[in-house]
């Protein structure tokens, strides 16, 4: 199949049989990459946008025009009233907390219906952790609805949600968890639900790894605030920081206010030259999430040829880029992960161990070959090294590179006399 890498011809024929499975989800993922490419495209025609946006500025980068555009064309891209994006979110969970600490007051009370909401979250509400100035420290309250049969539970939400209520927060993405993600189809129903209850409540989507997945985004059907991380979907591989929040105006104000200082808000922030690569990585980010979602189905297909389980199937509605693999012992995770860094573009020299991660019971063992560290819309894969065994694949910037590496990844279970099938 190719002179550069030594594949077995079992994974070969496994291979060919996984990407004739894939055919029409990937007929489905083109679909859904061209109608975002040319929403994008259409965003950046109507802004008018030409060089002299990418022009750095400095200081308190006062006037700085690429800057200012850049959050209209986000906004417009993402059917918002207004948008802030900036390199200076230094990861999601920061560009989150700005949004919860922007618009959130002492007394007002939260409320999650996905569930527990992603690790890193948990700190910043004061779930987890005290005396670190979390949500909770500031007297906003947090409850939370728990899901139900892995979906949002629309009976519990409804006798949740009150008069009191001033956040509904939703997580779209999975994360770190085998429940399936949620649909903006989904998001529409309890955005529906909620604002029934109380017309006044802010809706909120934590939008990581949902961006571009669909046609829709989650304000088109309602939502009043969404955030994502740019080293994620919205970044497009190219994007090596940052973060953006998008939604109701008045919202993304205080955000802004809590982001720099109140009264300055948005008019300060100097680019330093990060604005192209914010504006080419919101260009290149549906052709990317494209090819991250069909490593995702492909590698989906390849590893239930090979008789593991796969969560979510190859032929299944995505809402996210994450595909989880149950793998079924330690070594196989150790040896699929190993396998995927050999055949990464960077630092395909390593050999991933299990280490005792901070802020984790049990050891992970994980892949990263990126350019842009941490990056996971390029291809990762970690598994924290505990039952039921599953490793947490994202990304991929292209699709040839991220098939070689499921390759080598299988190939490398087969050496160590681990593939099953
Ligand atoms: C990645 C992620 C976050 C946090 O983003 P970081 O960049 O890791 O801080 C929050 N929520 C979800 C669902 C995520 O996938």
């Amino acid at each position: 199949m190719t002179p550069f890498f030594k594949i077995d011809k079992r994974i070969e024929d496994a291979s060919d049989k996984a990407l004739s499975m894939c055919k029409e989800q990937f007929d489905t993922i083109g679909d859904i990459a061209e109608y975002n490419q040319l929403k994008v495209q259409k965003a950046f025609i109507d802004n008018g946008i030409s060089e002299t946006h990418f022009v750095p500025s400095t200081g308190y980068g006062y006037g700085d025009r690429g800057r200012d555009t850049l959050d209209k064309v986000w906004a417009q891209v993402f059917c918002a009233e207004d948008a802030l994006v900036r390199h200076n979110f230094v990861c999601g969970t920061h560009t989150l907390a700005t949004a919860l600490f922007g618009v959130l007051r002492p007394g007002d009370n939260m409320l999650c219906v996905t569930g527990t909401p992603y690790d890193t979250i948990q700190g910043v509400i004061g779930i987890s952790g005290s005396g670190m100035g979390s949500l909770k420290d500031y007297g906003i309250n947090y409850s939370e609805v728990a899901l139900k049969d892995e979906r949002p539970d629309l009976e519990a939400i409804k006798s949740a949600v009150n008069s009191d209520t001033t956040m509904v927060y939703i997580q779209r993405s999975r994360g770190y968890e085998l429940r399936p993600s949620l649909s903006v189809e989904d998001i529409e129903e309890i955005v529906k639900c909620v604002k029934k209850q109380n017309p006044d409540v802010i809706v909120m989507v934590d939008n990581c790894y949902g961006e571009f997945v669909q046609k829709r985004e989650p304000i088109e059907v309602g939502a009043d605030l969404i955030a994502g991380s740019m080293i994620k979907n919205a970044g497009g591989g190219i994007a090596r920081t940052g973060g953006y929040i998008a939604g109701r105006r008045d919202l993304v104000e205080k955000c802004a206010y809590r982001l720099t200082t109140p009264g300055l808000g948005k008019e300060v922030g100097a680019t330093l030259g990060m604005n192209r690569e914010l504006y080419m990585g919101l260009f290149y980010a549906p052709h990317t999430v494209s090819q991250a979602l069909k490593s995702a189905v492909y590698i989906s297909a390849l590893f239930s040829v090979f008789g593991y389980d796969v969560k979510p199937k190859y032929d299944e509605k995505r809402a996210d880029i994450v595909q989880s693999l149950g793998l079924e012992n330690e070594e196989s995770l150790v040896a699929f992960c190993q396998g995927i860094q050999s055949g990464s573009p960077i630092d395909s020299f390593l050999l991933p161990e299990p280490w005792d991660m901070p802020g984790y019971d049990s050891k992970v063992v994980m892949a990263a070959g990126a350019f842009t560290l941490g990056s996971s819309i390029e291809l990762s894969a970690d598994a924290p090294i505990r039952e039921p065994f599953y490793a947490w694949i994202q990304g991929g910037l292209n699709f040839n590179s991220a098939k070689i590496c499921a390759l080598l990844a299988a190939q490398q279970m087969l050496d160590k006399g681990l593939l099953k099938g």
